[in-house]
């Protein structure tokens, strides 16, 4: 998702109390500045934010931190914790490749992965969100039994994923290639703002949830 360049928005996140470039010093103290010692889960590329935010508000007592590199798309996400603030929600603008610099080793409990860039290229698949380069990142900072979730409407992407996940040692705990079909998975089923727009024109919406090996 890219929204046209928005003048200052670099420095109205610099300014925001519920955002920040790259925390570094954070690692480790998550659940300090939370001021709780509740499940972390974090989603990323989290564009606008209402996945986040819709889960963030049904589930007060976890916290989440949602993760998005493009500034100008991280903004609408400020303005609406600005409007309805959510004390279980933090903001981080940053370059995902470098998550284990922001969260220490079994830090977090869940990663949320929703309509990752797809990278169609093979010389980017490193590059893939849901790849086995981004999993080892992801093996550092989950809990032992820390789980990755991933929608997409996008089935080469997916299938690429599944291939990974095999790749990495993953346990493959869930997986459907048409998640609107399934009421059991709907029943706790939040929306993401692509889902709603890919499955309104009748993309089916794969996902898959994996176990982190011990
Ligand atoms: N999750 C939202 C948006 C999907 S679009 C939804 O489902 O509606 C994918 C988003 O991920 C974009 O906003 C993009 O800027 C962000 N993104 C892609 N790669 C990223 C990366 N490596 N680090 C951080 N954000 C990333």
């Amino acid at each position: 998702m890219r929204l046209r360049n928005i003048t200052g928005s670099r420095e109205i996140i610099a300014d925001s109390k519920w955002c920040r470039e790259t925390p570094k010093d954070m690692a480790g103290k998550w659940r300090e500045h939370f001021g709780n010692d509740h499940p972390l889960y974090v989603e990323i590329g989290m564009g606008k934010g209402r996945f986040l935010m819709d889960n963030a508000a049904s589930y007060p007592d976890i916290d989440y931190v949602g993760i998005e590199k493009y500034s100008s798309v991280l903004l609408r996400g400020i303005q609406k914790l600005e409007e309805e603030p959510l004390p279980n929600v933090s903001l981080i603008r940053m370059e995902a490749e470098y998550i284990t610099d922001v969260f220490a080793k079994g830090e977090v409990d869940r990663i949320y992965l929703n309509f990752s860039d797809p990278w169609p290229k093979d010389r980017h698949a490193k590059r893939r969100l849901p790849s086995r380069e981004f999993l080892a990142r992801y093996s550092e900072i989950l809990v032992p039994g820390g789980t990755v979730e991933f929608k997409t409407d996008n089935r080469p992407l997916f299938d690429f994923a599944i291939e990974e996940v095999e790749a990495a040692g993953w346990d493959m705990e869930i997986c459907t290639y048409d998640l609107h079909a399934d009421e059991e998975l709907m029943r706790n089923n939040i929306m993401t703002e692509y889902e709603e727009k890919f499955s309104s024109i009748g993309n089916p919406i794969c996902k898959y949830v994996i176990k982190r090996p011990d």
